[in-house]
């Protein structure tokens, strides 16, 4: 019961915003255009790739890129990473980061709204939706009615070539760990294993959850690039734009001193995530375009010049603001407003940073790339005994070499000890072998690694310091170093 003049309390503000479903319209144009060419490029790209073969001679994956987690190798065509060389993808990650901060330096949101696998694929989902449920209001009306024959088959179809994509998708990034042809006559005999099935659903389901019914909610809620990508952007960054100047006031198109925006909705209408960029600059945006291709076709219908909403800078709407500012909406205007914009300057401190620091990156990758080496050599010393005193005197040292060979053919070099001239290198093996300067010669075996034990002993009466640097180095048949490991030869307390 309430009493007069009583005051009420105040209800706190709910600060959940309940999520309103998105229904975005179909449009064409050259925005459009450039991103079905994306899409098409980087799916195909994406399903083709596990299924090219690349000879490697026997014995090796013939699938020209793969990530061989049994045999810990990452092959790339004619490349092959062992995963001590595990810094190459960590450069080419920098790479990436380093090249996506110029491009949002330059174009704005350009990897969101093209690129990003969740606008792609999302894309796509769409696209598939419109095909069979149709456009906007087709879709809005199929949801507000009740259940019946018709919806449950429209939906049924929907969600079943959602999840046909969503599998294929799933399957394909399967494929990138496993031999492809393999992996998919295993999935339908039920070869397959229980780790490939796993992952196989787990990216079914990821892919139709996220591009199916998450949508732009992953951009708006989940990743964390929006939040961050403010730092890479400034005034001369473009950015899809209203021009607000040229657009307002609003009005009907035939009314008098009314701007350009008829107020059509077309734009709000196409956006992915179902926000209305003339209320500016917004985190949600993804920088699609769409909104620039919607406006155009109403601009082309009321014959009114394109480009009310485009790829614009900050600095150019700015500059077209200050200068129409005092005038009417008319054409004169928009004649001012145009003239006084700039070419954005695309060198600047930010990009010239960004550029220097990918160019120091991608220079270092490809030196340590041209100068990798085939062979490696790594050598233990024993530890337990430190050194062992022979019946005459001498003292031995015990080592266990690996010898890493990356090429897919034998090898043979010659091993050599320098530091300890007197001392006799021994290779304990059966069938070891010496070159014509009685130097013992490895051999290893191709793409693998090889062991070796190697006895080094002193002679007796030399009167050697405890500790003696050493290092040992492997010679190819023309007697040039491949390859060297430093240790030391240890010998008792003086
Ligand atoms: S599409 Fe263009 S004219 Fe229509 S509401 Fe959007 S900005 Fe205004
Ligand atoms: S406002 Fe325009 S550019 Fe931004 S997400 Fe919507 S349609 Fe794309």
């Amino acid at each position: 019961m309430s009493h007069i003049g009583a005051v009420e309390p105040e209800q706190p503000q709910s600060l959940y915003a309940d999520h309103k479903k998105v229904y975005p319209r179909a449009v064409s144009g050259r925005v459009r255009r450039v991103k079905w060419a994306v899409l098409i490029l980087l799916l195909g790209l994406y399903y083709i790739v596990p299924w090219l073969r690349w000879d490697r001679g026997p014995g090796a994956p013939d699938q020209a890129v793969l990530v061989d987690m049994s045999h810990a190798r990452l092959f790339f065509f004619w490349i092959e990473l062992w995963p001590q060389e595990v810094y190459f993808l960590t450069g080419i990650l920098v790479l990436a980061a380093i090249g996506l901060f110029a491009a949002t330096s330059l174009f704005g949101r350009v990897w969101c709204g093209f690129t990003c696998p969740q606008t792609v694929w999302t894309d796509l989902f769409m696209w598939v939706e419109r095909q069979i449920e149709g456009d906007r209001n087709a879709r809005m009306k199929l949801d507000a009615q009740p259940m019946s024959g018709h919806k449950l088959m429209l939906k049924s179809a929907k969600h079943a070539a959602w999840l046909l994509i969503a599998a294929v998708t799933g399957g394909a990034w399967i494929m990138y760990f496993v031999d492809a042809p393999t992996f998919v006559r295993g999935v339908f005999t039920g070869a397959a294993s229980l780790q490939a099935y796993f992952f196989f659903g787990l990216f079914t389901v990821t892919t139709y959850t996220l591009a199916g019914f998450a949508r732009e909610q992953v951009c708006t809620y989940m990743c964390p690039w929006p939040r961050f990508q403010g730092a890479m952007l400034d005034d001369q960054s473009y950015v899809v734009s209203y021009r607000a100047w040229r657009g307002e006031p609003r009005g009907k198109a035939k009314a008098d001193n009314v701007g350009d925006c008829v107020d059509c909705g077309a734009c709000v209408h196409v956006c992915p995530t179902g926000i209305d960029i003339r209320d500016g600059q917004q985190l949600e945006c993804i920088g699609c375009g769409l909104c620039v291709d919607a406006c155009n076709d109403v601009m082309r219908k009321l014959h009114r010049p394109e480009g009310l909403i485009a790829f614009e800078t900050l600095a150019n709407i700015a500059a077209s603001t200050a200068a129409t500012q005092s005038m009417p909406a008319c054409a004169e205007r928009l004649e001012v407003g145009m003239k006084v914009r700039h070419v954005p300057k695309l060198i600047r401190s930010r990009t010239i940073l960004y550029s220097a620091v990918l160019g120091v990156v991608a220079a270092i990758m490809l030196g340590a790339f041209l100068l990798r080496e085939t062979v490696g050599l790594s050598v233990i010393r024993d530890r337990a005994p430190l050194f062992v005193r022979l019946s005459d005197g001498g003292i031995r040292n015990a080592y266990t070499i690996k010898m890493s060979n990356k090429a897919r053919e034998v090898a043979h070099y010659a091993l050599v000890l320098e530091g300890a001239n007197t001392a006799r290198l021994q290779v304990v093996a059966q069938n070891a072998q010496t070159d014509a300067q009685g130097r013992p010669v490895l051999e290893t075996r191709p793409d693998g690694i090889t062991e070796w034990r190697v006895l080094v002993t002193a002679p007796a009466g030399l009167a050697l310091p405890q500790s003696i640097p050493v290092s040992f180095r492997l010679l190819d048949a023309a007697g040039r170093p491949v390859a060297r490991h430093d240790s030391v030869f240890l010998g008792p307390e003086r």
